[in-house]
């Protein structure tokens, strides 16, 4: 038997084969790295497949590798020396073959090499910068290095969710949702990729006092606790805008919806008081406090279909109500107003809503070491410990929440801010740029010097009691976002409210007052609790609970006959019909199975 040959694949599509995969990928590369074929190639020999992967398509994420060959970086001192001087730019290093860009696939073939004195005769690359290891996100926190792998993404899942300036010209736009801290600040402790992307313009942040302590168990897990006087000096404080925005859509037949306050003779009319904060032309006013289910944009539109039908014969035209009312559960007030025309001629208004969010208990926090933590508490500044100077934290964290997580990063930080505080300047904290010993050695030395504990600890005293702690709090400064997550755009409640027209269940999501969503596992819990009529006022009361008429001699559902005062059958015509309570959605499933030809009969336990 032949030795199977190895399959050549350009952008995912087979093009052909070749005897020996590896060397025919070596040939592209090398070709590649003299400028032979485009730079923009990418290969990879994928060997328990015996596969060449060629990728020339759009789209790849690629990031620069220093080549190395024969044990030697290509990168040489006096390469770096014209570099430096500014007579050779990186476009030069990738036209001469020193630095290549390789795609996913392709760097599963190399080796490389973080640091220089780390190559062997194997290594086949390396890393431009060991902080090219990390994403951008990633590299705008500080010590990453110093984390567990698995927190990252969970890190820069915070840094995505943070409250900031994202913009200066937030006053002319009209994004749907947008949040703006009040005080942003910069970083104690920020990395050169932070400071290169100006990233202190997009500031989304402030810096915290933090102290790792308890609270009288308020702050157990990740919960936090808040210093009152903070907040309300302005720690973590927002504001919030919602958009709202309404057009006059025209119709076929000449119809067109026009903005103006609507009349009390309209279909679907409010009710004066939710129509109170609009002006003249059926606008909202600037700067008026409005609430929940009050119109801000009053619109009326043509009836849906002409001439309806009503019992009186042929109806009158009826123009219906469609303004715009402020989201459930929302207040504020209206920040601006903007009329525009689209490019088809219609108007379009666009409603600013502005609210204040002072940090509250619920509202979510996290610092860039990817610790998140709920507000539990906020207490008064007299209440809280003290140092001897009087510095009160301005969030108290759990120290439980460190040691299993590893984000030993998060007290680096605390660390080298509190150093850099007393300094009075910002320190680096770019990722694989210094030895942990040597990192901790210079800020202790600092903090040595201005006469504090070395290692960041100090002696607290007790707000509510004024006792002396028996042991010494570590504390620092950390560089705090808050995210979106606010107790105030999701707290809702339901008693009674809307269902499906389909299931006749609660329906589901807050935009819809919708239910709690009661699941298969809920329900697992209580079966396995035994709790049968919970389980049944879960399911059955509180959901879809539908009384129907089942037939005894036929076992289909009927309908009770109230002009006879009889319930009917009307499968075989017979008069002996139970009051069953039966879940709707039990119903409708009957019906779908009729409709494919099964008809399941219901045997009573009575009969
Ligand atoms: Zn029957």
């Amino acid at each position: 038997m032949s030795e199977e040959k190895c399959r050549v694949y350009l952008d995912g599509r087979e093009i052909g084969t070749v005897a020996d995969g590896k060397e025919f990928a070596a040939e592209i590369r090398s070709n590649r790295r003299k400028g032979l074929i485009s730079g923009e190639i990418n290969v990879a020999y994928i060997k328990s497949i015996n596969e060449v992967h060629i990728n020339a398509d759009k789209g790849r994420v690629r990031k620069p590798y220093i080549i190395v060959e024969d044990g030697q970086s290509k990168l040489t001192p006096d390469i770096m020396e014209k570099l430096k001087a500014g007579e050779i730019d990186f476009n030069f290093l990738v036209r001469r073959g020193i630095i290549e860009y390789l795609d996913a696939e392709e760097e599963e073939n190399i080796l490389a090499a973080m640091d220089p004195s780390e190559i062997t005769k194997k290594t086949t690359h390396l890393e431009a910068d060991p902080a090219s290891f990390f994403g951008l996100t990633v590299n705008n926190s500080v010590f990453p290095e110093f984390n567990s792998m698995g927190r990252h993404p969970i890190a820069w899942n915070f840094m995505k969710q943070a409250q900031g300036l994202y913009t200066t010209n937030f006053n002319s736009r009209y994004d749907a949702r947008a949040f703006l801290l009040y005080y942003p600040q910069v970083p104690i402790v920020n990395s050169v990729t932070y400071r290169t992307l100006n990233m202190k313009r997009h500031a989304n942040g402030q810096n915290f006092v933090v102290a790792l302590s308890t609270y009288y168990g308020y702050n157990m897990q990740d919960a936090v606790v808040l210093n009152k006087a903070a907040v309300d000096r302005g720690l973590g404080r927002s504001v919030f805008y919602r958009s709202y925005m309404d057009e006059e859509r025209r119709y076929p037949g000449g119809q067109q919806d026009s903005f103006k306050l609507p009349p009390p003779t309209i279909e679907g009319y409010k009710g004066e008081h939710a129509y109170s904060k609009l002006g003249e032309d059926g606008i909202v006013e600037p700067e008026l406090e409005v609430n929940e289910g009050e119109v801000i944009i009053g619109k009326v539109s043509p009836p849906r279909f002409l001439e309806e039908q009503t019992s009186f014969g042929v109806g009158e035209e009826r123009s219906r109500d469609n303004s715009v009312t402020l989201r459930s559960g929302e207040t504020g007030a209206v920040d601006s107003v903007m009329f525009s025309e689209t490019t088809g001629a219609t108007r379009i208004i666009k409603v600013r809503i502005r609210s204040i969010k002072v940090p509250e208990v619920g509202d979510k926090f996290a610092s860039r070491q990817s610790q998140k933590g709920v507000t539990a508490l906020i207490v008064p500044q007299e209440d809280m410990p003290y140092t001897k100077e009087g510095i009160v934290p301005d969030l108290l964290l759990n120290p439980i929440g460190l040691p299993n997580r590893m984000t030993y990063g998060h007290i680096l930080e605390m660390l080298g801010a509190k150093a850099a505080s007393l300094d009075g300047k910002t320190v680096d904290g770019t990722p694989f740029s210094r030895h942990g010993k040597e990192v901790i050695d210079d800020y202790a030395g600092t903090l040595e010097k201005y006469g504090f504990e070395k290692f960041g600890d100090e002696v607290f005293y007790d707000g509510r009691t004024g006792k002396k702690f028996s042991a010494t709090l570590f504390n620092g400064v950390v560089y705090y976002h808050r995210l979106w997550h606010m107790v105030s755009l999701k707290l809702q409640v339901r008693s009674r409210g809307p269902v499906q027209i389909l299931t006749r269940q609660p329906t589901e999501g807050k935009p819809r007052k919708g239910g709690l969503k009661f699941g298969e596992m809920e329900r697992d819990a209580l079966v396995g609790h035994g709790a049968s009529l919970l389980i049944k006022e879960r399911m059955l009361d509180q959901s879809d609970k539908a009384p129907v008429w089942i037939c005894k001699t036929c076992g289909d559902i009927g309908y009770y006959d109230y002009i006879k005062n009889t319930p009917v059958c009307p499968t075989c015509g017979g008069n002996k019909l139970e009051e069953v309570e039966i879940s709707y959605a039990f119903k409708l499933l009957l019906d779908e199975l009729k409709s494919m030809h099964i008809l399941a009969r219901l045997r009573l336990k009575s009969d």
